[in-house]
């Protein structure tokens, strides 16, 4: 190296000191959301572009596989919610996994001096604008996946797959081994790095934890562009900062999945209830045992008529002649829904057990219902409804949805207090309710659930009616969730909220409870200047002109 290029090299370093030091102090910003306090911050020198354009044409400059664009960012913009609406200035289209290290690197380098921040975007299925970043750089996850699936059988198999892979695509090439993932959600549609940031919770969840809870192995971008591996036995707690961590800590770009046997064959079977508490009791003796049905969840039904024959299309009923005496008509109904996996050479074993296991169950005998499917088609289930709704344009309309997971020991007095006062029709959509067992689910990560080890989750997922100001429509069906919220919070049922959305850092802090120092405490340590996820609406990035804004 000559004098001049070594002096270049000294004064380049220098300044590169200078500008991680800003960053540091601007990141302790009192009043910021770290642990961080009391430093005074100085005007800082020679620092890198803060002006629009420039940082435009700096990003537009990294040296990527991939590329960054600037314009057809509309889609960006909006979630599968379709409430919230943030214009980002940038998308990366990331090749490969450096694109995003470099790109995190390049925008901590630029520090305090831009706002820019990150939004990972897995499949943009968030529904309060979780993936969306304001004026900051969208990270399409699906152009890293690149179809790169790789199974591994064994004593243990797994699945390596990228973060921004969809989980129907794990499913159709592990079915090819005979594999399959263990837990799953409703919809097979999302990302791996989208419901691992926040659990993966459906009716598998009872018997092996959310899809959190299967996982041996990541790899993550973190927030200041380090490139980690890390597992239960490395990185442990960069490992649990991410699983459930709200995007938070880094950036998901390879997941390694547990994998197990897959059926063939699935028994499906919906029985219905006019009592919460035989409909409730009965779900909590079926996933309080071993080898019970395989999956299990159940539903609300409010003043459906007929709504036995409308289910004859898929489902058969155990007796024809009964269920057609069956008047729905005005009751409320709880719908218990369960399934139990064969081979088709174990089909009459599987009728013995199933016969043996609902015999012990107090439904309604002529509501019996039950069908037979291919194992890809019951996990997909879920797809084959929006393709119904999509044509008739129903699918990209508002989605007001709450996601609550009430103690065991809340769950008879919130039944009783919103099905009956606050929320009394379905006609928006379903609501989901079914316990899980705890005692099953790794409790190192950063996912918050009540403290009790039987939990239900009960989802409303309703869609409103574009520009209705009636019961369909936007404005009712938020007023109504506040209100749901508001009389757990006036009864205190310790209820917490999944897939959580606050508008202010109290409210966070009281969602994380003694959690929240542990939480900030990682925040600053994998991601100091509060660059990723904003949209989850935690922490803020520090900047120069506006230090402190309330979130
Ligand atoms: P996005 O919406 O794209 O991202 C979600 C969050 O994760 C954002 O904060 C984003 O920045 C961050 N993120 C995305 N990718 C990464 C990554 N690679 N690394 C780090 N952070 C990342 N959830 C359940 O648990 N069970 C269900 O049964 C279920 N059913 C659903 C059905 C439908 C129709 C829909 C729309 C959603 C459902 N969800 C369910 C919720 C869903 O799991 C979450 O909304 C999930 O985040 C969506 O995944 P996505 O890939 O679209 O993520």
């Amino acid at each position: 190296m000559g004098l001049t290029s070594s002096l270049r090299f000294r004064r380049r370093t220098n300044k590169t000191f200078l500008r991680i030091f800003m960053i540091l102090v601007l990141s302790c910003i009192p009043g910021r959301t770290n642990l961080c306090s009391n430093h005074s911050v100085s005007t800082p020198i020679d620092l890198p572009p803060s002006n629009p354009s420039d940082i435009r044409s700096s990003l537009d400059s990294l040296d990527l596989e991939g590329y960054v664009s600037f314009d057809d960012v509309h889609n960006a913009a909006k979630d599968f919610g379709n409430i919230y609406h943030y214009r980002p200035l940038a998308i990366l289209h990331p090749r490969s996994v450096s694109d995003i290290s470099s790109m995190m690197r390049h925008i901590v380098h630029l520090g305090s001096t831009s706002n820019l921040t990150v939004a990972a975007r897995g499949h943009g299925h968030s529904l309060q604008g979780q993936a969306l970043t304001h004026q900051g750089v969208v990270i399409n996850m699906e152009s890293l996946r690149s179809h790169d699936i790789r199974i591994y059988k064994g004593q243990q198999p797994y699945v390596d797959v990228s973060g921004g892979e969809l989980w129907i695509n794990i499913l159709r090439e592990s079915l090819k081994y005979g594999l399959s993932p263990k837990s799953w959600t409703d919809y097979l549609h999302l990302t791996v790095g989208g419901t691992l940031s926040n659990a993966g919770i459906s009716g598998q969840a009872f018997k092996h934890g959310p899809q959190i809870n299967n996982v041996y192995q990541l790899e993550v971008v973190t927030g200041k562009g380090d490139v980690v591996t890390c597992s239960e036995k490395r990185n442990s707690e960069l490992f649990y900062s991410v699983l459930g961590g709200l995007g938070q800590f880094g950036i998901i770009t390879r997941a390694r999945i547990s994998l197990g046997p897959a059926p063939h064959m699935v028994k499906w079977i919906r029985v219905l209830y006019s009592e919460f508490s035989a409909f409730s009791k009965d779900q909590e003796h079926l996933i309080s045992k071993e080898n019970a049905f395989d999956y299990l969840e159940g539903f609300v039904i409010f003043n459906r008529t007929d709504l036995l024959n409308n289910w004859r299309s898929s489902f058969s009923p155990n007796d024809s002649t009964q269920a057609s005496q069956f008047k729905s008509d005005g009751k409320t109904l709880y719908c218990l829904e369960v399934t139990k996996y064969f081979n088709p050479e174990e089909a009459n074993s599987m009728d013995q057990e199933t016969e043996k296991l609902l015999s012990e169950l107090h439904y309604i005998p002529s509501t019996l219902f039950s069908s037979e499917v291919p194992y890809i088609e019951f996990l997909d289930r879920v797809h084959i409804a929006e393709i119904k709704l999509r044509a008739k344009g129903l699918w990209e309309v508002p989605h007001p949805w709450l996601n609550l997971m009430v103690p065991k020991s809340s769950i008879f007095e919130f039944a009783t207090g919103v099905f009956n006062n606050i929320v009394t029709s379905n006609n928006n959509g379903p609501i989901l309710i079914y316990p899980v067992n705890q005692s099953k689910w790794n409790k190192h990560t950063s996912l918050i659930t009540p403290n009790e080890d039987i939990f239900y989750l009960v989802a409303f997922l309703s869609s409103a009616v574009p520009n209705s100001s009636r019961e369909n429509g936007l404005e009712y069906l938020l007023k109504q969730n506040q209100r749901v919220i508001n009389f757990c919070e006036v009864k205190k049922l310790n209820v917490k909220q999944y897939l959580p959305h606050y508008e202010t850092q109290q409210e966070w802090k009281s969602h994380f409870g003694n959690r929240w120092e542990t939480f900030a405490k990682r925040k600053y340590a994998y991601d100091p200047l509060a660059i990723l996820a904003p949209g989850q609406r935690i922490f803020q990035k520090a900047t120069q002109l506006s230090p402190i804004q309330p979130l």
